[in-house]
């Protein structure tokens, strides 16, 4: 039987004026993500996203592949037949014939945009439903509360039923594109990706920056950081990496200044070259993924001191969640497993036994002061491999 894939959009339907625009950066989107998945056509029509003419064999393809695009709240099988009575019940007969044998109340929701049809929707709703009922001896109809909605729709391309109840939950959010750019400080932990995720789902697109310690840390952990790009990139179409050597960096903290400091001076160059990377490409903020009081360094003083070098903009939409929280969301988008993977990140290397937990901007400016700021981020700036990542690679 023929399928079709039925999506809806929700928040751009309340951009009034602008709604048009925001629609076609979405049915961009979509039509770039399912570009190497499957040859297909992507229509719109009255708040629903019609995508059909693909093989029959990659339709969970297209299915997973919609379920991570920003902007779609909802994703549905139909089968597609004929505008004809007959067609339309011969087709939710077959097609529905498992969901319909289990005990269950039903009704049938129909839609007419096309006028032509000679039956109008309640007249179509009553036909089918009542076929249905005659078909299927466990099921009965209930019009205010069933278990069941089968929706039948007919559009000028022709008559689509489906079961309205094995709708797929989409992303939500924002299209993305519609929102300017960020720059993500992407670790290799559990919390930036999903940081990272959170900000892409108001419709900004992402770009990463990776602080690397090599030799301290390895080509497994650079690997672990490539992956976990790649599992955002399902969600933002591309992530362009920039991968930054911190060991020079590292190293010169670890020699000059007191120990109990050496976390935060390291995360002030890590928020400077960030900045510098983000202005070039065009970024408007930085994310990061810190929520208040999780570690020493993200006491309120820590972020202060950190956020202090640096007057773009810092997204931290973790701020407020607790660690089991974000543990759920990286479950969700699929980063978790990755994030948990045991090799080692650039600041578990040169972690201080005693962190300071109430710094000052003063004092941590003073001990930092020894040390030759603008040449040593210079260097690391040279240094930076750029790697393209896509959904596929
Ligand atoms: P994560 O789970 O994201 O690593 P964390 O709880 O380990 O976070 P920190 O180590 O204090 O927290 O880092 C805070 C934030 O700084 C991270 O969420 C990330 O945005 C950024 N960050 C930390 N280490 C790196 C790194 N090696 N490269 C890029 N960004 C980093
Ligand atoms: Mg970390």
């Amino acid at each position: 039987m023929k399928e079709i894939v039925l999506a809806k959009y929700g928040e751009i339907i309340l951009k009034g004026g602008n709604r048009p625009k925001f629609e076609k950066l979405l049915i961009d989107n979509i039509k770039n993500a399912l570009k190497n998945v499957a040859k297909c056509r992507v229509t719109l029509t009255q708040a629903t996203i019609y995508i059909d003419d693909f093989d029959d064999d990659k339709i969970d393809l297209i299915v997973d592949r919609l379920s991570k695009i920003f902007g779609i709240v909802s994703i549905t099988r139909a089968a597609v037949c004929e505008k004809d009575m007959n067609s339309i019940k011969a087709t939710a007969k077959e097609y529905l014939n498992e969901d319909l044998s289990a005990p269950a109340t039903f009704k049938v929701e129909a839609r007419r945009s096309d006028k032509t049809f000679p039956l109008n929707s309640v007249q179509l709703s009553i036909e089918l439903g009542g076929y249905l009922d005659d078909c299927f001896e466990n099921i009965k109809c209930d019009v205010h509360e069933p278990d069941i909605t089968i929706m039948a729709e007919i559009r000028e391309a022709g008559a689509y039923v489906y079961n309205n109840e094995k709708k797929i939950k989409g992303q939500g959010g924002m299209p993305i594109g519609s929102g300017s750019k960020a720059m993500l400080l992407l670790s290799g932990g559990i919390d930036s990706p999903v940081a990272g995720h959170m900000i892409a789902k108001r419709g900004v697109a992402i770009e990463a920056v990776n602080f690397f310690s090599f030799p301290y840390t390895s080509d497994r952990a650079k690997e672990k950081v490539i992956e976990l790009a790649r599992i955002i990139s399902q969600y933002t179409s591309k992530i362009r990496l920039y991968i930054v050597p911190f060991t020079e960096i590292q190293l010169e903290i670890r020699d000059k200044c007191p120990e109990e400091h050496m976390t935060l001076i390291m995360r002030r160059f890590m928020m400077r070259i960030s900045e510098k990377i983000a202005r070039k490409a065009g970024a408007k903020a930085l994310v990061t993924g810190e929520s208040v009081g999780q570690v020493a360094s993200q006491t309120l003083s820590a972020l202060d001191v950190t956020n202090a070098v640096t007057d773009m903009p810092i997204l931290q939409p973790l701020i407020g969640m607790d660690k089991i929280e974000v543990i759920r969301r990286a479950e969700e988008i699929g980063t978790y497993e990755t994030s948990i993977l045991p090799y080692e990140d650039c600041c578990t290397v040169f972690t201080p036994r005693h962190p300071t937990i109430n710094p000052r901007r003063s004092t941590i400016e003073r001990t930092e002061s020894v040390l030759d700021i603008e040449a040593l981020e210079s260097s690391a700036l040279e240094g930076i491999e750029v790697i393209d990542i896509y959904p596929e690679c």
